[in-house]
């Protein structure tokens, strides 16, 4: 069976991707399975999606419970648990207004079309430069790869979108130099994930908000990574006390079930009115319902709490096996459970990430040298044990660089 859906997965997947040579076909709590039977221990969460593991039951009945009743009606009709979802996550974040989509590219999307528009609404439609980082990563649509700081994401599908200026994170000197009367907003990510997860400098998010502020331009916050309590906190923003003018949330929004959301503050309620921005899905009573089961399971068993303590000893961890290894890594880094080991040297990470596999760990790889620990928010010590005892072994036994 297994030869034969990876003959079919050859033969007729578009090959946009080089997945691991095997097929999952069950998960459950911090495991999931392959067609052989093969169990492995899940760190990545499908990229920091699975908040709360795989087939946690209430997100399970939730889900379920909702496809007996409501599944689709679109954006023609207000469904029950749309609104109760967009009031939850205004109530969390102190924003006031959620437009729903379908991804995090497409929640970004949404807030440089908010930018842009906004000004335009005010009568300043030379407003419309948006002022975002190098190394950062926004999604892979026309518009989310203009804000996307990596040239080699836009390689070979220009034109692009225009208007956009990259300068270095975290380095706020650069960023007054690039601000002028007309920047529309700044565009910063709480902790830059897929460039190798690097946090924020203290202070940089709130010299955001000021040069924001000064120079009459939007903050936004693109939180789709570090939303939803992957940092230890609701959004990753917290840690500085940051409130931006609007945020874009997706990847553990839904726990698995694709969902986007733009969340702004009411003074920009009038930037996008009737007309000027959709999505079919966007706000289905089906990816609201596992949205909100996603919320109200985070209270109910205090995982953004866990996910905090469970976060600092992951970090702990990863500090001891760099120390005892300094020959193959040069530090441990992140915030909450979005983390990193970055290795030394140049080194093939998808052969290190397939010895990983071998030995029953999955995990992914941030920026060119980093291997990046994103578990769902259930995960606990025994489980951030077992992981780290499998990547020491691996990187001892591996010859030295
Ligand atoms: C993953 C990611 C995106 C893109 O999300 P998609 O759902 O793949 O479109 C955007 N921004 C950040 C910070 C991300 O980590």
């Amino acid at each position: 069976m297994t030869d034969d859906l990876l003959g079919l997965a050859k033969a007729h997947l578009y090959p946009n991707y080089r997945p691991a040579p095997f097929v999952l076909t069950r998960g459950e709590g911090m495991h999931v399975w392959d067609t052989e039977g093969r169990r492995y221990l899940d760190m990545c969460a499908g990229v920091a999606v699975t908040a709360l593991g795989h087939a946690h039951p209430a997100f399970v009945r939730a889900v379920s419970e909702q496809l007996t009743r409501l599944g689709h009606v679109s954006n023609y009709f207000y469904n029950d648990v749309n609104v109760t979802l967009a009031a939850a996550l205004c109530a969390r974040t102190g924003l006031a207004r959620a437009f729903f989509c379908n991804s995090g590219a497409e929640a970004n999307e949404a807030l440089l079309k908010l930018a842009r528009r906004h000004h335009h609404a005010k009568g300043d439609a030379t407003r419309t430069r948006i002022v975002a980082f190098e190394a950062s990563f926004h999604g892979r649509t026309m518009g989310a790869l203009a804000l996307t700081g990596q040239p080699k994401y836009r390689e070979g599908f220009g034109p692009g979108v225009g208007g956009v200026t990259h300068v270095p994170y975290g380095d706020l000197v650069a960023v007054r130099a690039a601000m002028g009367p007309d920047v529309a907003a700044i565009l910063a990510e709480p902790v830059q994930g897929e460039g190798g997860v690097l946090p924020a400098p203290s202070g940089f998010l709130a010299g955001l908000r000021a040069l924001a502020d000064e120079h009459g331009a939007l903050l936004l916050l693109d939180e789709v990574q570090t939303g939803v309590g992957r940092c230890g906190t609701f959004l990753g923003s917290e840690v500085d006390g940051v409130r931006a003018d609007a945020i874009a949330l997706a990847k553990g929004l839904g726990g698995g079930f694709p969902i986007g959301a733009m969340l702004t503050t009411e003074a920009l309620a009038a930037a996008l009115p009737p007309g000027t921005h959709g999505s079919t899905f966007g706000g289905n009573p089906l990816a609201s319902a596992a949205a909100l089961a996603v919320l109200r399971t985070l209270d109910d068993e205090r995982l953004i709490a866990r996910a905090a303590e469970t976060g600092r000893y992951l970090g702990e961890k990863l500090a001891l096996l760099a120390a005892e290894l300094p020959d193959k890594i040069v530090e441990e880094r992140g915030r909450g459970l979005l983390r990193a080991l970055v290795l030394r040297g140049s080194r093939d990470l998808r052969a290190l990430l397939e010895a990983l596999r071998n030995r029953g760990l999955l995990l992914t790889v941030a920026g060119a040298t980093a291997l990046r620990f994103t578990p769902p928010l259930i995960a606990g010590r025994e489980h951030v044990d077992e992981a780290v005892t499998i990547v020491r072994e691996v990187l001892r036994e591996e010859p030295s660089a």
